[in-house]
């Protein structure tokens, strides 16, 4: 006989019921929510930066010394993008935004795959691989394609690079205001596979708990100590639970 686990079956439908009754709630997203796509998390074991030292590959500073450093570590996944798609937990983001439940998915990573999954309101706040300029004429290019040439070069000329920021580099000011905006009034914060000590995206759940939210924290391990509620559990597991919750009071 399966063993029923109330206490978590409980919790869902707690989570459920605020989310319904509140509202306004907004998604603040890390690494962990893609890696069910396949995508390695920061500090996932065998992980990339455990492979290769970012600030060699992946800082500001290196990219303006030898962009394409940058570009062999980072071109291959950008060609391949199409390998890696939204799983069930974007899924449900762009589900619970329909039922307009989530106001905004505020995410760290880079992969594009909230808007990929349907989500509308997306604030990247690192920036999107797949978005690719060129530092000279800005003309814009949307990956997979990237111009041939290492580094890839634009039609002008200049060094392409993609629209990410780099370690070491400053977060565009506009979007971390609208960051922190969104932050500051919601009425509930999902917090979703995020170890939520990555400066300045760690400040957001505070920003929100000083405004009252209520933090629901979905990880595989307690990553934010202050969250009202924590689902330890895979976030593509986690999120379609909650969804079905909210579907069956549509029901009652
Ligand atoms: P992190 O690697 O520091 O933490 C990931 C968190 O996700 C951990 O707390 C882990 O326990 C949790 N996790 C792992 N698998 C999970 C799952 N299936 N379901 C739920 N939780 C899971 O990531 P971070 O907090 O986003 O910060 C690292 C930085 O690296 C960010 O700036 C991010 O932009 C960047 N990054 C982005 C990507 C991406 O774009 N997909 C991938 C790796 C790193």
């Amino acid at each position: 006989m399966v063993k029923r686990n109330v206490e978590s079956e409980a919790l869902y439908r707690e989570v459920a019921r605020l989310l319904v009754d509140r509202g306004n709630c907004v998604a603040l997203t890390g690494a962990g929510v893609s890696a069910e796509s396949g995508i390695p998390t920061f500090r996932t074991q065998g992980g990339l930066w455990e492979k290769y030292d970012p600030m060699e590959f992946a800082s500001i500073e290196a990219f303006r010394k030898d962009p394409s450093k940058y570009w062999s570590l980072r071109g291959e996944f950008i060609k391949d993008s199409d390998l890696y798609q939204p799983n069930n937990a974007h899924i449900a983001l762009a589900e619970l935004e329909q039922m307009g439940i989530v106001r905004c998915v505020i995410t760290q990573n880079i992969d594009g795959l909230h808007k990929k999954a349907g989500s509308k309101n997306v604030i990247e706040i690192h920036g999107n691989l797949m978005e690719i300029y060129c530092l000279a004429c800005g003309k814009e290019y949307k990956a997979p394609y990237v111009p041939e040439g290492m580094p890839p070069h634009c039609l002008c000329g200049g060094i392409l690079k993609p629209n990410t920021v780099l370690f070491g580099e400053e977060l565009p000011v506009d979007v971390f205001m609208k960051a922190k905006e969104t932050s500051a009034t919601c009425r509930i914060m999902l917090l979703v596979g995020t170890s939520a000590i990555v400066h300045p995206a760690a400040s957001l759940p505070y920003l929100a708990k000083e405004n009252r939210a209520k933090i629901i924290e979905i990880n595989i391990e307690k990553a934010f100590p202050e969250a009202d509620y924590s689902i330890m559990e895979k976030a593509g597991t986690a999120l379609p639970k909650i969804v079905d919750e909210i579907n069956k009071f549509s029901h009652e």
